[in-house]
Parts: structure tokens; C-alpha cells; sequence
């Protein structure tokens, strides 16, 4: 799971309605061939002409997942492309079908050794690439799935807690290596418990969904958002000002409160305590001593009276925490 937070901006994405495909090809006549019969069978082409320019286009985020691959081409050749594509960190990675004239036992095991998936030689049927590919799609799918599942909360649809933590580990590192700040912020329901106990759990569910999204909706495409426990939520704020979390924070109180939720023809009001913690340049906080600060901030929110977003002290009393 460590190379999640590469993904982040990917996993949430629902399936496309058409896979796209590389092809990388130097031959004109069999690139054109390739294209026009693969986007018959309806994927979205995209081709490469030698091997540099198929790395250039799979190391890109959001990058094709699918590929077919020559093996002797300028630039990279099909293995050192392949060998290229499974040195990358990522938990989207393409299936790599290496199309070549060679037909050899031993060339078909050296292609699969740099990392191809499948292996087909020029000389084969179209029908025998289309069901090939119809077996990368469903592999493809099925990573994408298994990746929803480890790291999506189901019932609100946010990251879940593994992921959100990841995420937060990532940016810290990166804020680290760019002597960059960070922010978190912590948001626990009021008084759920309530929620619960007078209106059932089904109810309590809903309220948690609805107040998700209201939340997600009130962040920026940059800011990450995950259910970090029960009914607590973790918000990690990238490179902030430490006054744009705490507005970010009321931004999110605010939603939450701003009218009742519908829930079988009943509204019910809730709202959110928040928890702002941030670490400059200098700070240095990790993950755990930055919610360690918003983890306390929230809980004074909490004692101030509810329904509120707490800014956490200084470094200086941070350690003392
Ligand atoms: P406070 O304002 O102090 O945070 O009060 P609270 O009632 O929100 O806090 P407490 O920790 O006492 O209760 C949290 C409740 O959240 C208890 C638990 O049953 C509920 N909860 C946690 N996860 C879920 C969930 O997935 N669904 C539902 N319906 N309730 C949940
Ligand atoms: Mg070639
Ligand atoms: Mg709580
Ligand atoms: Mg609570």
C-alpha cells in the first residue's frame, strides 16, 4: 500500500466508459493498421512512434492502461520500455502486451521477464489480439476495483482511514523535501451519539454520507479528505497559509450546519467541531504530532462549546502535548 498516495488524484475516478490503449510502433504502415483495427473494437488509441515517446506517454498520471508494445524500435526497445513501466511506482500500472515479429520460446520468456503481461507474435490473427486485449481490460478493471476497496470508505465514499493517513505521510514528506507547510484539520460530529440514539442507525448513516459530501464539496481539488474514525474526518491541506486552513475549517463548519438533513421526512441538524493544526518550514511536524496538535485542538473546540473551529497552539506547546 505504500505507493497509494501516488494514485490519489486516479482512485476515485468511476470507470471510463472507453479504455484507452497505447501503441507504440515505429513501422507507419503497421502503427496505422494497429490503430484503425483497435479503435474499431472501441478503445480510445493513442500511439507513440518509438520507444521514448511510449515512456513519455506511460509515465504520465493518467496514463493509458493498456499497451501494445514492438520490441525493436528506436529509443527504448519493447523489454527496456517494459522494464521501464515496472520500475514505476504506482497502484494503476498498464498491461503491457508486447507485439513483435520474434516468435521464439526464449524471446516470448525475455519479454515477459522485463514485464509484459502477454506476448504475441506480428503473424498472429486480429481476433487473437482482440481477445487478448479483452483479457488486459478485464484485469485492468479488476485492479481498479481491488484498489477502490482498499482505500474507499463505503459508506461515504471518501478515502478511507489507511489512505487518508498515507496521504498525509506523503505530504509531509513532500513538505519536507520543498521546506514546504502543511495543515490538517480534524472534524468530529457533535453530539452524534445522539443521532443514533433518537432517530436509529440507519439515520446516523445518512447524516454521515450527507455531511461527507457537504464537506468534500466546501474543499478545493487539491485538499484530501478522509473518514479518519467513526464520525471523525481528516482534512489534509497542502503548502497552507495557516489563516486558509482555519478558513478552510469554518468553511467546512459551515456547511455542515448550514441546513437540517433530510432523513424520512425528518431534518435533523448536526454540526462539526474542527481542529486546525499546521506545520511551517520550520516545525517539521510528522503525521502523528500533527494530529496529536489537531486531535487536541478539536477536542477544546469541543469544551468551548461545540459547533466551532479550534486553531492549535504554538510548536513550542505542541511538544509539551
Ligand atoms: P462529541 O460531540 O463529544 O463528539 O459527541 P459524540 O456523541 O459525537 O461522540 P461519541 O464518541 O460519544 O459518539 C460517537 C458516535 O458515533 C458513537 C457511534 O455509535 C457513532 N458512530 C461511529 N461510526 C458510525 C457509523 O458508521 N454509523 C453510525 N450510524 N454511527 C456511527
Ligand atoms: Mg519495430
Ligand atoms: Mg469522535
Ligand atoms: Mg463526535
Amino acid at each position: 500500500m505504500n505507493n497509494l498516495a501516488a494514485s490519489f488524484p486516479q482512485a476515485h475516478r468511476t470507470r471510463a466508459e472507453t479504455v484507452r490503449i497505447l501503441i507504440a510502433e515505429d513501422d507507419p504502415f503497421s502503427r496505422r493498421f494497429l490503430t484503425r483495427t483497435v479503435a474499431k473494437w472501441g478503445y480510445e488509441v493513442e500511439t507513440a512512434c518509438d520507444g521514448d515517446e511510449a515512456w513519455e506517454v506511460l509515465r504520465q498520471e493518467n496514463a493509458p492502461r493498456l499497451a501494445i508494445i514492438d520490441w525493436v524500435m528506436p529509443g527504448l526497445n519493447g523489454p527496456e520500455l517494459c522494464r521501464c513501466v515496472r520500475q514505476q511506482k504506482t497502484s494503476e500500472p498498464a498491461y503491457l502486451i508486447m507485439l513483435t515479429g520474434k516468435g521464439q520460446t526464449a524471446d516470448l520468456v525475455e519479454a515477459m521477464e522485463a514485464g509484459a503481461d502477454d506476448f504475441a507474435t506480428k503473424s498472429t490473427d486480429v481476433r487473437e489480439l482482440k481477445a487478448r486485449l479483452r483479457a488486459g481490460k478485464r484485469i485492468v478493471e479488476l485492479q481498479d476495483d481491488l484498489l477502490r476497496l482498499a482505500t474507499r470508505d463505503s459508506l461515504t465514499g471518501l478515502w478511507n482511514r489507511r489512505a487518508i493517513l498515507d496521504a498525509l505521510d506523503c505530504e509531509v514528506a513532500r513538505a519536507e523535501r520543498h521546506s514546504t507547510s502543511i495543515g490538517v484539520i480534524l472534524a468530529d460530529l457533535d453530539r452524534f451519539k445522539q443521532v443514533n440514539d433518537s432517530h436509529g442507525h440507519a439515520a446516523g448513516d445518512a447524516v454521515l454520507a450527507e455531511v461527507a459530501g457537504r464537506m468534500s464539496n466546501a474543499l478545493r481539488d487539491y485538499d484530501t479528505i478522509g473518514r479518519y474514525g467513526g464520525e471523525e474526518f481528516l482534512i489534509v491541506l497542502p503548502d497552507p497559509i495557516c489563516a486558509e486552513a482555519a478558513t478552510v475549517a469554518e468553511r467546512i463548519r459551515t456547511a455542515v450546519e448550514s441546513k437540517p438533513i433530510s432523513y424520512e421526512e425528518q431534518a435533523l441538524s448536526v454540526s462539526v467541531s474542527c481542529g486546525v493544526a499546521v506545520s511551517d518550514r520550520e516545525q517539521n511536524l510528522d503525521a502523528d504530532e500533527l494530529i496529536r496538535a489537531a486531535d487536541v485542538a478539536m477536542y477544546q473546540a469541543k469544551a468551548q462549546g461545540r459547533n466551532r473551529v479550534n486553531h492549535a497552539p504554538s510548536t513550542d506547546q505542541i511538544g509539551a502535548i
